[in-house]
């Protein structure tokens, strides 16, 4: 069986780091089993859905590199849910009920009082059909429950957390659909992943309670659940689910200039016993992708290890992928030069700067500058297309006797305005010679 799994985000916000781990996850385990990834857009809620979401969710994923083979909108699927409404009425697994919130609430208040769990009473489903013609006469409308099958036991075998079990006596019946008619999300949620053909359904452990709900609604609708994994929810470093990390989204970190391989090495095998490393592609993560590699621990996402994995990323960035993002004229060479010592492609622009000049030169003593003095007549004697560095270094420390720090150091200095910087045998070659000449001088 073809894998098949979603990602089903409601588009009330931007995405944050947390769903962005979520959609990454689902689409490594459909690309380790060749199976297909879909983006199914949970906009039952015309209230707080925006379309500028809607776009904001397909261009991070697309930043990402995470492209859905399909995409679905629950607001386009009404009808669908209706059908399967209409049978689950008629097979009496949704009945009417009319309680107000303050009333439902004080429900819940007289039960936590006794000592009891605050269990939904099912008096909507002891109403006769007399009792609910005499609310739609007095303008009443009714909402939705989803009735529990008491009987029998909830259990499902999760990808993450092993054995669940659940039972349905202890549970509320849950709420489907308001009396405006709009829909919560839970059943047709189940309606399309058994439409939809989702075999795997991942998400964060948040919805536990909702699977126990929905394995009965997979019963009810006459399907079997798909296999369900929640994985422990994201933490910042500080170990709490801070209110920074609710918020932190492909926006900020690109404004960061975190660099999508980044995000997606790190969030690959955040929380999972599998090192974090730079070096993997995306499809590489998802060949070792394995749920059974996950704990159970929250997983604690550092910005400063972003940091680390991206430059460690950046390192390895071939010309192609940075070529539009670099200065007019930084070719391959350059690229190459001064990758190493980037923390972001945007510090590219800082070294070729260097590269072209004009550079402030640091003060010098009067033995520094007739060393230099020394080292520009070299210079200008060298074929600069043949490793000048080595050229130049071999000869100083032949006529001058120095080595080592003394050097290459007054060299960089007087070459880059730096006392640090890439590997001066890849960087010297890429300023033109009478410059180097020049700032030797
Ligand atoms: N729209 C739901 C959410 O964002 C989907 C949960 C799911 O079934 O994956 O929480």
């Amino acid at each position: 069986m073809t894998v098949v799994t979603r990602f089903a985000p409601s588009p009330t916000g931007r995405l944050h780091v947390g769903n962005i781990r979520t959609a990454l996850h689902n689409w490594l385990l459909a690309q380790k089993h060749g199976g297909r990834f879909l983006l199914r857009i949970d906009d039952t809620d015309a209230e707080r859905s925006r379309e500028e979401y809607v776009e904001a969710i397909r261009a991070d994923l697309a930043w990402l590199g995470l492209h859905p083979e399909r995409e679905e909108r629950q607001s386009a699927r009404f009808a669908i849910y209706e059908a399967a409404f209409e049978r689950l009425v008629a097979a009496g697994r949704l009945y009417r009920c009319y309680e107000t919130a303050q009333e439902l609430d004080l429900k819940r208040k007289i039960l936590l009082g006794r000592g009891l769990p605050p269990i939904y009473d099912r008096a909507g489903l002891a109403l006769t059909e007399a009792d609910h013609a005499a609310r739609a006469a007095a303008g009443e409308k009714p909402h939705w429950r989803f009735l529990l099958d008491h009987d029998t036991p909830i259990t499902w075998n999760d990808g993450i957390r092993g054995p669940q079990q659940f039972d349905p006596r202890q549970m509320s019946d849950p709420v489907v659909r308001r009396a405006d008619g709009s829909w919560l999300y839970m059943l047709p949620s189940a309606i399309d992943d058994i439409e939809m053909g989702v075999t795997d359904v991942l998400r964060g452990e948040d919805h536990v309670s909702n699977t126990a709900t929905q394995v009965q609604m997979f019963l009810a609708l006459g399907a079997t659940s798909p296999r369900f994994a929640h994985e422990a929810l994201l933490t910042g470093s500080e170990g709490k689910l801070s209110k920074r990390l609710g918020s932190l989204g492909v926006a900020d970190l690109r404004e960061a200039g975190i660099e999508p391989e980044a995000l997606v090495a790190l969030l690959a095998r955040l929380g999972t016993s599998d090192p974090v490393d730079p070096a993997l592609t995306a499809q590489e993560l998802a060949a070792s992708f394995n749920l059974a590699h996950f704990g159970r621990a929250p997983a604690r996402f550092d910005e400063a290890e972003l940091q680390r994995v991206n430059a460690g990323v950046v390192h390895r960035l071939p010309f192609a992928r940075v070529a539009a993002l670099l200065p007019q004229g930084m070719g391959e060479a350059a690229w190459e030069a001064i990758r190493p010592n980037l923390a972001h492609i945007g510090e590219a622009a800082d070294w070729w700067r260097v590269i072209q000049g004009p550079i402030a030169a640091p003060a010098f003593d009067e033995d520094t500058r007739a060393f230099l003095a020394e080292a520009a007549a070299v210079a200008a004697t060298l074929d600069w297309t043949n490793d000048p560095w080595p050229a130049l270094t071999g000869a100083l420390k032949d006529s001058t006797g120095r080595k080592g720090k003394a050097l290459f150091l007054p060299l960089r200095q007087a070459l880059t305005g730096m006392d640090h910087g890439p590997d001066m045998k890849a960087l010297l070659p890429l300023i033109a010679q009478d410059e180097a000449v020049r700032r030797l001088s």
